[in-house]
């Protein structure tokens, strides 16, 4: 059977891909297929099915419980005592998982897109052999053949995973029952999101963390009220320590914690690895097939995701870059579009990327740090959340919003926020930073009041010493 293209992985990448290239006319299949869930055909990936999609259902419920337990009783609402079902919290969470995994069916029935059940594995640059559940082997013929097969999380010897008391990420949006004594090992993106979620619904939560700054990705003045926010939610998180081992018992784990050059022995109901993931390749590669991997198991791609073989791309966790799924798909559609003679590109510089905490996590461009190692002149403005009238009416005025600007051009070069809505305010910011605005092409915008968005518009009035609601 012979195809235009023929793309290997259903998640963002891979399905994004697809549907683009269906729509542009090329006749495309996409293959699927899951080995961790018994090999059942999963479209959607990691974002839709553990990933992205079943965490943001979890913490939106757990946020709805916890206000009701904690913040409505200041704005006059009297509620008894409220209580959970966690049953059904988790029955919700997997029915939305459902209704998304099916809409990519129904998307791919309606794009033409074949979907082939089976294990993709690269032949050369233009074949894929498939391997179905019993074993039947059958090859594809490929004009241009994408790889998006994603990635894994990375296990540590001294915690092996084991599916009950030490999970990772796909199994701590699982549990049957709430944690007592949860730890956590990586206070990274999944740390703090699957930590709150698991916090608010009254797991005492410990964070191990090796590294000894906070999201080293962000400037400190911001991370220094993020700590202090996180601390006042009971996520205790230590910084620069080292698991060393682990000892399981019949029904938790102690943990061998590195603390201040000192071994503490901690006791735990279930434990979650999420110390990063790595690409997943296991089987994908023929050994003839003439491809090579990094010395970080990442496929090698240019600029336009191209490989070193003519024809072949690679998108999405599988390459270098972030591993988010907007940008999987951002690949996803710049590939079908090159295939298709067209000139699109991704602005890799401008990847938008946010941590869905309460208050939220939000940042895009360059940070401080990076700007001064780019021995780039800038100027900042901040604005807190506090000095907000929309956030204050909401009793929601954490955090703040920064902006950096470059001295000389005025140009937006990035954005942090901490706080209510933060992913959401960013996105304004970005639409500004792809177009090159100004922080005076933000200041002279007009933002409708009361919103939490008027924070951006006033940091970036700050940038220049005009902010109107704060003193410059
Ligand atoms: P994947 O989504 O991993 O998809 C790869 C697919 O390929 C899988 O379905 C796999 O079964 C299939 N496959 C693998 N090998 C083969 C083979 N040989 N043959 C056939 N099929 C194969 N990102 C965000 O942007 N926002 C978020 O809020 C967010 N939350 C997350 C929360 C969690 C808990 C996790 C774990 C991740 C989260 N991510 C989030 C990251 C996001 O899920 C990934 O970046 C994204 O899914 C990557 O897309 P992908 O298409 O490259 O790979
Ligand atoms: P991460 O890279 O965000 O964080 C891992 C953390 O673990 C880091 O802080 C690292 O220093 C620490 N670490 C590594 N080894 C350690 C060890 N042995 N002991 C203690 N700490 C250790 O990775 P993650 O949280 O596992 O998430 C994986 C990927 O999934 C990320 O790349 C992220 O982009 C993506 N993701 C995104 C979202 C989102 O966009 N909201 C949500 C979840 C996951």
């Amino acid at each position: 059977m012979e195809y235009d293209v023929i793309v290997i992985g259903g998640g963002p990448g891979g399905y994004v891909a697809a549907i683009k290239a269906s729509q542009l006319g090329l006749k495309t299949a996409c293959i699927e297929f899951d080995e961790d869930n018994q090999g059942k055909q999963k479209l959607g990936g990691t974002c839709l099915n553990v990933g992205c999609i079943p965490s943001k259902s979890l913490l939106d419920s757990s946020y709805k419980y916890h206000q009701i337990s904690e913040s409505f009783d200041e704005h006059g609402i009297k509620v008894s005592k409220p209580n959970y079902d966690l049953a059904k919290m988790m029955e919700r969470k997997n029915e939305i998982v459902k209704k998304l995994t099916g809409g990519v069916s129904h998307l791919f029935s309606h794009n033409k897109v074949e979907a082939i059940h089976g294990k993709g594995k690269l032949l050369n640059q233009n074949e894929v052999e498939v391997t179905d559940l019993k074993g039947k082997k059958k090859k594809y013929q490929g004009k241009n053949i994408v790889l998006a097969t994603g990635s894994r999380p990375i296990n540590i010897p001294s915690v092996p995973w084991n599916g009950t008391t030490v999970v990772g990420s796909a199994g701590a949006l699982e549990f049957t029952e709430t944690p007592k004594k949860l730890g956590i090992i990586g206070a990274g993106v999944i740390g703090l999101e699957l930590g709150s979620v698991w916090s608010r619904l009254g797991s005492e939560v410990s964070i191990f963390e090796a590294e000894k700054d906070l999201l080293p990705m962000l400037d400190t003045d911001m991370t220094r009220t993020i700590e202090r926010e996180f601390k006042k939610q009971n996520l205790n998180i230590h910084l620069g320590c080292f698991v060393k081992g682990s000892k399981k018992y019949r029904k938790g784990i102690n943990l061998e914690v590195e603390i201040d050059g000192k071994i503490e022995k901690k006791y735990f109901d279930k434990v979650i690895v999420a110390v990063g993931r790595r690409p997943f390749t296991d089987n994908l590669l023929d050994e003839g097939c003439g491809l090579t991997l990094d010395e970080k198991g990442f496929v090698p791609v240019d600029d336009y995701c191209q490989t070193n073989l003519d024809n072949v791309y690679a998108v999405g966790d599988l390459v270098r870059g972030p591993m988010l799924a907007h940008k999987a798909m951002e690949e996803g559609v710049m590939v079908a579009e090159r295939i298709a003679g067209k000139k699109m590109e991704v602005n890799y510089d401008l990847v938008p990327s946010v941590i869905y905490t309460h208050p939220e996590i939000a940042w895009v461009g360059k940070t401080e740090k990076q700007l001064r190692d780019e021995g780039i002149d800038f100027k900042k403005g901040n604005f807190p959340f506090a000095a907000s009238g929309r956030a204050l009416a909401a009793g929601d005025a954490v955090g703040s919003v920064k902006v950096l600007a470059d001295k000389e051009t005025d140009q937006v070069l990035g954005v942090q926020i901490f706080g209510n809505s933060a992913s959401e305010i960013l996105q304004q910011g970005l639409i500004g930073m792809e177009f090159s605005a100004s922080s005076e092409d933000f200041g002279l915008t007009m933002f409708s009041h009361p919103t939490v968005s008027e924070a951006l518009h006033e940091a970036a009035l700050a940038v220049n010493k005009q902010a109107i609601h704060i003193g410059n």
